[in-house]
């Protein structure tokens, strides 16, 4: 199978309201210009060296979501590029990116990535870590970002009923951010919509339990 017939075949899959990124990290350039030539402008990448240097030998109506974690001392180098980073889980981040938007003259959009998995090893927030993050009065000071919604990973494993209810645990996580935005609380918070939540393994899954990003690599540009 080409790289754009997988594109073709994924896309074809995806509800309407789902957003598609092609993680094509440690793919080679020409990999990911077959899938731009076959119309897909947003790229993944979990290595910010890897992101900068594609980002400037690429056409540059693409956009590009930084997916992996997220060095601090690293923001900088794409900060005047970046389009959404999935990976954000500590006030001392989202404050090294708020103060590298504002050098750019921009408003760097983030999601908050959210502990789901059993594993120790998956970065992430607790749900009272999110809280306070939300509520504090350093969060709502901050002018050049904005919080688009949650990002997750399952843990790794072949029990669906376990990744199930992992993914319904970051929905309802979110469900709940959303039906308090207007109040008090989490009074910063206008336009959360993504739920990022799906790999090629388990998108489909992940769409079931209300996915709106879905971050596919293997399906698309084959095994790394
Ligand atoms: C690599 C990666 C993906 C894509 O994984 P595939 O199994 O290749 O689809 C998605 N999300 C994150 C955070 C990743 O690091």
């Amino acid at each position: 199978m080409s790289i754009t017939s997988n594109l073709n075949s994924i896309k074809a899959s995806l509800p309407a309201n789902v957003t598609l990124v092609a993680v094509s990290k440690t793919k080679p350039v020409l990999d990911l210009m077959q899938a731009y030539e076959a119309g897909q402008r947003i790229f993944g990448e979990n290595k910010i060296q890897e992101m900068a240097d594609k980002w400037e030998e690429m056409p540059k109506d693409i956009q590009w979501h930084m997916i992996g974690h997220v060095q601090t001392n690293k923001v900088k180098y794409m900060a005047p590029f970046v389009s959404l980073i999935h990976g954000v889980d500590s006030l001392k981040l989202l404050q090294e990116i708020n103060k590298q938007a504002l050098k750019n003259n921009r408003i760097i959009d983030c999601l908050l990535q959210i502990h789901i998995a059993e594993e120790e090893t998956k970065f992430g927030l607790d749900e009272n870590e999110l809280n306070s993050l939300l509520s504090s009065t350093e969060f709502k000071e901050m002018k050049n970002i904005r919080i688009l919604g949650l990002m997750g990973m399952a843990t790794f494993t072949e029990n669906q009923n376990q990744i199930k209810k992992e993914f319904k645990h970051l929905k309802s996580i979110f469900d709940s951010i959303q039906q308090n935005k207007d109040t008090q609380l989490y009074a910063a918070i206008d336009n959360f919509s993504i739920i990022s939540m799906g790999m090629s393994g388990d998108y489909q899954l992940a769409i079931e339990c209300g996915s709106t990003m879905v971050r596919i690599g293997s399906s698309i540009f084959g095994g790394r």
